[in-house]
């Protein structure tokens, strides 16, 4: 396992090597902050969302959380969601669950300690709602509930009655093989009264 001091002198490196490859990049990154994208998903280390989608820092703004729950009244997710809507205008919002989610998992054995019991209630409802289900349905169904969850918001509707081009994708990862699948929820102003 790398120790902590290891983190610090990857971190020279990488900082190195990112100049050498694209001279003059932090100085550029220092200067404007227009992602395009808000990706909210698990606070799992194995889904790092800037690694997994290839992109470089300053195209992904993210929030993170355990088991990528998107509730309307999580005020750090709130405020999250209003800087990525009215000040860096992102165009699209990516809810991405993954498999073998230990959240999700913990909720299905019982074994959610504490607080963690009260945060996972609509998993909760999830897995009492489809006991056939295994662990990845529910991750599933979880990130269709999140972009429904945001499909409903006040910021998210009222930037689209505004007439602003802004869509919500639900997206699920494979830890087995790396592999991201688009889940096929996407929701935009023009969809946003469909079943
Ligand atoms: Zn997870």
């Amino acid at each position: 396992m790398t120790d902590i001091a290891q983190l610090l002198r990857n971190n020279i490196a990488w900082a190195e090597r990112v100049e050498r490859d694209h001279p003059g990049f932090f100085r550029k990154l220092e200067r404007q902050h227009k992602p395009k994208f808000l990706w909210i998903g698990c606070a799992d280390s194995r889904v790092p969302a800037d690694q997994l989608t290839g992109v470089m820092p300053g195209e992904v703004f993210v929030h993170r959380n355990i088991a990528n729950q998107v509730i309307n009244t999580d005020m750090n997710l709130m405020c999250v969601l209003q800087y990525a809507i009215d000040v860096l205008r992102v165009e699209h919002i990516i809810v991405c669950g993954h498999s073998r989610c230990g959240g999700i998992e913990a909720v299905m054995r019982g074994t959610t300690p504490g607080v963690l019991d009260h945060w996972l209630e609509s998993v909760r409802r999830l897995v009492e709602a489809h006991p056939e289900a295994d662990v990845d349905d529910i991750g599933q169904l979880n990130v269709r509930h999140g972009v429904e969850s945001l499909a409903h918001n006040v910021l998210v509707r009222r930037a689209w009655s505004r007439g602003r081009r802004l869509l919500l994708h639900g997206w699920f990862y494979s830890i087995a093989n790396g592999r991201l699948q688009d889940l096929g929820v996407s929701r935009g102003p023009q969809s946003e009264n469909a079943p």
